[in-house]
């Protein structure tokens, strides 16, 4: 038989409870309703890496390597091509032709993003990577860059092509 000290202390921790309870239910909710809604992000947050364009839409990256050496686990692949005087697809000497991120292996630890003189990589707030296959975790430059704005076209033609002669002139 339970004293009347012991009931009106169990009293008070089930008060003690409830008010813990109704505290709770009347603060803002703080859950996501993922994926009922879009999860809100805190700007710093990394995830899905995007390779920026400039006012022009061309790519900012100018396949420097130097992302790819910062990568403490390798996983970044570029291949450089030259603009020419025809095409130029970026601001500098030359482009990313390929520029690849394998997502298996990234720890998004951003040393990539800070490692890029033209700012031209940066972390995005794309989380939805999960896959059961891992070749489809590399990531290619076509699935990394960022949209075209309006108005551009992400390629600069600079000198109008050479008119070849007709063939028998
Ligand atoms: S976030 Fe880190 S691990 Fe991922 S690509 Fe960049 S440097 Fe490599
Ligand atoms: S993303 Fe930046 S650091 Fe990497 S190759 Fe391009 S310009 Fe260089």
């Amino acid at each position: 038989m339970p004293t009347i000290n012991e009931i009106l202390a169990g009293a008070a921790a089930i008060a003690k409870g409830m008010g813990v309870t109704v505290k709770e239910m009347l603060n803002p909710v703080l859950t996501d309703d993922y994926p009922g809604a879009p999860p809100k992000f805190q700007q710093r947050y990394r995830g899905l890496h995007v390779l920026q364009r400039d006012e022009n839409g061309l790519e900012k990256c100018v396949a420097c390597f130097l992302c790819s050496a910062a990568c403490p686990v390798q996983c970044i692949y570029i291949e450089a091509a030259d603009n020419t005087g025809q095409a130029r697809m970026s601001g500098g000497e030359r482009y990313a032709a390929v520029y690849n991120i394998d997502y298996s292996r990234c720890i998004f630890c951003g040393y990539c993003v800070e490692a890029c003189p033209t700012d031209a990589i940066t972390h995005g707030h794309g989380f939805e990577l999960a896959s059961y296959n891992t070749s489809t975790l590399i990531y290619r430059k076509e699935q990394l860059l960022a949209p075209l704005s309006a108005g551009t076209s992400g390629e600069l033609q600079l000198d109008p092509p050479v008119a070849s002669a007709p063939a028998g002139h």
